[in-house]
């Protein structure tokens, strides 16, 4: 297992949220939970089908957690089931973590306008945009206190990433989303904010055409010249679901190495 070191603290005692998208080891959303508990937190987890609740299941014990809740995002009757069971556990909850997409490999390589069916679009969208102004209206209703929700996205909505295609017009989408959202729930004292990525190796990555040279030209090119790494991505997260993020709300805020503000890459040596 990849060995990340999280700053312990008391940032989250008391509270209680809900993560969805941990897959393995690998998982981004793996690595901002482990943040979050060793600063209090309690989490419950949704997963989707049994292979994924057997392989999950040791990681959550590993951080004395026990809640795992079935949900395939796309079906509503699974999405009812997991937010009853979770109301029935605790009633309400303080902060909701969303880090899942899907785009089908076929979309995630060649040409954009050549390879997006409709059906793939539809899966994309519903998968990696719907799901997210779902569970925020779910999770919304469970936060009377108010709360606190992210999501994960990627440059790939801001410019033109190769192979990231549809999932780039996915993410464009998950940042409105977040933006809207945000809007919508401030009133209830609900922040709704988006975590900008760098390049990491999850499942999630492999599945795209070319990832090993989005890895590379992402530490090259990016100011610190250095891999995104677990600990500040979950860092972040600390930051935007605890409330020493208080007052940040529908924000997109960048975790990739300064990536994202590159214009060119430096000059090689002959100038
Ligand atoms: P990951 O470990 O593969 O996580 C993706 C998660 O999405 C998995 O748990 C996957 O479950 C879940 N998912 C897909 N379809 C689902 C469905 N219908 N219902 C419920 N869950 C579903 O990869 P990751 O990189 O950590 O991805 C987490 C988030 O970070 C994604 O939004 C991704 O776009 C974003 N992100 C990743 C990077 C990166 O470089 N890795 C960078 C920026 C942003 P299954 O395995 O069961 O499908």
């Amino acid at each position: 297992m990849a060995e990340w070191t999280f700053p312990k603290g008391d940032l989250m005692a008391g509270k209680r949220g809900l993560v969805m998208g941990v897959a393995n080891q690998n998982s981004i959303a793996w690595g901002i939970s482990q943040q979050l508990a060793a600063q209090g937190a309690e989490m419950a987890f949704t997963y989707q089908g049994e292979a994924l609740e057997r392989r999950v299941r040791p990681l959550i014990e590993s951080i004395g957690m026990d809640t795992m809740i079935s949900a395939d995002v796309t079906n509503d009757e699974e999405m009812d089931a997991a937010f009853a069971t979770l109301k029935e556990k605790w009633g309400k909850i303080d902060f909701l973590v969303h880090a899942i997409a899907f785009a089908g490999k076929d979309e995630l390589q060649g040409s954009m306008v050549a390879n997006t069916t409709r059906e793939g679009f539809r899966r994309a969208m519903d998968i990696s945009v719907f799901s997210f102004i779902d569970a925020c209206r779910r999770a919304s209703e469970m936060m009377p206190d108010g709360g606190s929700i992210i999501n994960m996205t990627y440059l790939g909505s801001e410019r033109v990433i190769p192979s990231y295609n549809v999932m780039g017009v996915a993410k464009a989408g998950l940042e409105a989303s977040t933006r809207y959202a945000a809007r919508d729930l401030g009133t209830q004292g609900i922040r709704v904010n988006a975590i900008s990525a760098g390049p990491m190796r999850t499942l999630a990555l492999m599945g795209i055409k070319g990832s090993k040279s989005l890895m590379s030209t992402g530490r090259e090119w990016s100011l610190l010249k250095e891999d995104t790494t677990m600990e500040g991505v979950a860092g972040a997260a600390l930051y935007l679901l605890s409330p020493i993020g208080q007052s940040i709300t529908g924000e997109v805020l960048h975790v990739d190495a300064g990536f994202h503000v590159v214009g060119v890459p430096e000059p090689s040596e002959e100038g």
